[in-house]
């Protein structure tokens, strides 16, 4: 899959967002070593602290489904926002330990791109390494 692909599903998996609060809408799409993709959207609740990014949903599919960083091969991150849909700080805490350091992310807003990865976004993170003695 291109990155023009994979951001398109991304784009495809933002239509099933559920964000009747913020009405901010944030799709995400997995493609794994072999050739398979998994959705996300962001999943909100009245209980705002219950709300699940749409990275974090993408990167559990994939992980649910028993892929693992070294089967994954690239994340799109989209969003119908004013800015790039960059990862919030939990998001950031989650991908940094399910992605490797340099699989490339894709950030769209379908206006703006950057690609990064989470060497990039999350210098210093706190890790296994942490607290696995
Ligand atoms: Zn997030």
């Amino acid at each position: 899959m291109t990155k023009e692909e994979l951001i398109a599903e991304a784009f495809k998996a933002m239509k099933n967002s559920y964000a009747p609060y913020s009405r901010y809408h944030v799709g995400a799409c997995i493609e794994t070593t072999d050739g398979k993709k998994f959705w996300g959207a962001n999943i909100e609740n009245a209980s705002y602290g219950a709300t699940n990014c749409a990275e974090r949903s993408a990167v559990f599919a994939a992980y649910s489904n028993g892929y693992r960083k070294d089967t994954i091969k690239a994340l799109a991150i989209v969003s119908d926002g004013p800015r790039i849909a960059a990862p919030c700080g939990i998001c950031r805490q989650v991908l940094s330990e399910l992605l490797n350091e340099d699989t490339p992310i894709y950030l769209t807003n379908g206006k703006e791109e950057v690609t990064s990865c989470m060497k990039e976004l999350l210098p210093m993170q706190f890790s296994q390494e942490d607290v696995i003695r």
